[in-house]
């Protein structure tokens, strides 16, 4: 009788799941070698924890040797969006996440579109109903919810299992009935598992985790005769040669499904990884990064606010192993991938996900990339974002970059920039056409700032181009002595009265009227930068009135 129902449920179904399977042999890699997937479906948007998931999975393959894939999970058509597939490409090329086969690149495990794999999926299932181990369930949708309701009434489990699984055993007549009618069906594991047993989940992040033995008839193949997620992820990872399952812990509750699906199709089991959620602490309280509240989550948003490639990854290597963070501090000319990711370094719990962190280690990369580097990467950015000062940089490309190499060397390089935008931010100063702008504006308030002209004047005369740091400040030294000034702070610490202030105000004075800031980068090479003539042109324009 199953033989029969199998054929007349799939006449078009001509080939056998062993010719199937030998088109997808067994991969030639090396012991240990990981095989691991990114399957996003192209529903619109991709976040930071899908990133988070491919960049996992592409790092564990790769240092193993191994193979990383790209598959499109495409088998919930009401929800794909145009474009979608386009913007998963963009964000893992922007965020340097190689696959090494998979959509648009092929291999010889393809397709890897699943709506371009469904003759498979039904021959699989074909077989399963020859061996009794599916079937077609007629239910309507009213039926359906009517059962759901009275389940969630009672507090019951909700699904079709036991007696709710009113087609489980439908005579061959009956099934014939249905079809002469046109009757929509789905097709239904006709599962062999006992809710009362448990199975054991071996996760290699969470560690063995108890669930129950599935016991639901849950649907394999759609009204459109369209797998379920369920069906295609295991019928995929088998024939593809997945070894390990890495994907978001909101699956955890349906793996006893694909561990039936698994036993009922005979294939082994992949090892499964359950990534923890990516959290926010919001009014002290930890919850879901969410597409809905924060910008953040959206991968586009990285892109648009100039944070960089590198400091993305670099912080979801972060996330990703507890011990990596100090390992790259440690490692200053060491790259990602050096470091060695393991399971056991991953968070079990809801992982963090804090922007401050990511800038701070923004500002560790931008420290560590020479200041050439530094400004070739953001002309993209800027080229894109903000054209004006795209074509300033083009123009004043020596003066930016000098200024970008200002205190780049020696042990505590400066770290005032976390993002492409800073660049503008921290520099404007430095071109006219920003700097004369709004003298409100430019020149910031600082809080017992006094412009001493006399001093200032006496200062345009003694400055020297040529004279190394140590002569510069030696002269700011004698400057100070001169009009009243302590030399040194320590000495005008131990008596203030005796003198109008200090060294360091004299050469605050000077940043300030130079830059309109009280924080920048080295004085000394600022002034080399930006010259004499300019320091006493902007002294003259703050003193307009
Ligand atoms: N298509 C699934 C999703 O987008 C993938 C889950 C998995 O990696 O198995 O959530």
């Amino acid at each position: 009788m199953n033989e029969e129902l199998a054929e007349l449920l799939f006449p078009h179904i001509k080939t056998s799941v062993e010719e199937i399977e030998a088109k997808y042999p067994k991969r030639d890699l090396k012991e240990g070698a990981m095989v691991t997937r990114f399957g996003p479906s192209p529903t619109g948007f991709i976040h930071v924890g899908n990133l988070y998931g491919a960049f996992i999975s592409s790092q564990l393959a790769h240092q193993s040797g191994g193979i990383f894939y790209l598959r499109i999970e495409d088998t919930d058509s009401k929800r794909e969006v145009e474009g979608a597939k386009e913007a998963i490409l963009k964000a893992l090329a922007n965020y340097g996440i190689e696959y090494d086969e998979g959509y648009q690149k092929g291999g010889q495990y393809g397709p890897y579109v699943q709506s371009e794999r469904v003759e498979i999926y039904q021959t699989y299932v074909k077989d399963l109903v020859r061996k009794g181990l599916a079937y077609p369930c007629f239910m309507s949708e009213e039926e359906i919810n009517e059962i759901r309701e009275g389940q969630e009434l009672r507090k019951e489990k909700i699904g079709i299992y036991g007696h709710y699984a009113v087609d489980r055993d439908l005579s061959l007549e009956e099934v014939k009935k249905h079809l002469e009618n046109n009757d929509p069906y789905v097709i239904r594991l006709k599962s062999q598992g006992d809710p009362h047993k448990e199975i054991i989940l071996h996760d290699l992040i969470k560690g063995d985790i108890n669930l129950p033995e599935n016991d639901i008839d849950f649907p394999l193949l759609k009204k459109d005769g369209i797998p379920t997620y369920h069906l295609a992820h295991v019928i995929d990872d088998h024939l593809m040669h997945t070894t390990h399952v890495i994907r978001g812990d909101e699956w955890i509750s349906t793996f006893p499904y694909h561990l039936e699906l698994n036993k009922a199709l005979g294939f082994k089991p992949c090892k499964y990884a359950h990534i923890a959620p990516l959290t926010k602490k919001e009014d002290g309280k930890i919850r879901k990064l969410s597409k809905r509240k924060d910008k953040e989550f959206a991968v586009s948003y990285y892109e648009e606010a100039g944070i960089p490639k590198e400091g993305v990854r670099l912080y979801l290597a972060t996330l990703a192993n507890s011990n990596f963070e100090e390992w790259y501090m440690q490692n200053k000319d060491k790259t990602i991938n050096d470091f060695t990711f393991s399971f056991k370094k991953m968070a079990t719990g809801g992982t963090l996900f804090d922007m401050e962190k990511l800038m701070n280690i923004c500002r560790t990369y931008f420290s560590r990339i020479s200041a050439i580097d530094l400004y070739q990467e953001a002309l993209p950015f800027y080229q894109k974002f903000d054209n004006d000062f795209y074509q300033l940089m083009v123009k004043e490309k020596d003066k930016l970059i000098a200024f970008l190499n200002i205190e780049r060397e020696g042990k505590r390089p400066r770290k005032d920039i976390a993002t492409y935008q800073d660049i503008k931010l921290e520099s404007s100063y430095l071109f006219d056409d920003l700097f004369y702008q709004d003298k409100e504006k430019t020149y910031q308030e600082v809080k017992d700032m006094v412009i001493d002209e006399e001093t200032l004047k006496q200062y345009f005369k003694v400055y020297d181009a040529n004279d190394d740091q140590d002569t510069w400040y030696q002269k700011i030294k004698l400057l100070a002595e001169e009009n009243g000034y302590a030399p040194t702070t320590k000495m005008y610490k131990e008596d203030p009265n005796a003198y109008k202030g200090h060294i360091g105000d004299i050469c605050e004075m000077i940043r300030h009227i130079l830059t309109g800031r009280n924080k920048t980068p080295n004085l000394y090479d600022l002034l080399k930068i930006l010259g004499i003539e300019e320091l006493e042109k902007r002294f003259h324009w703050y003193n307009e009135k």
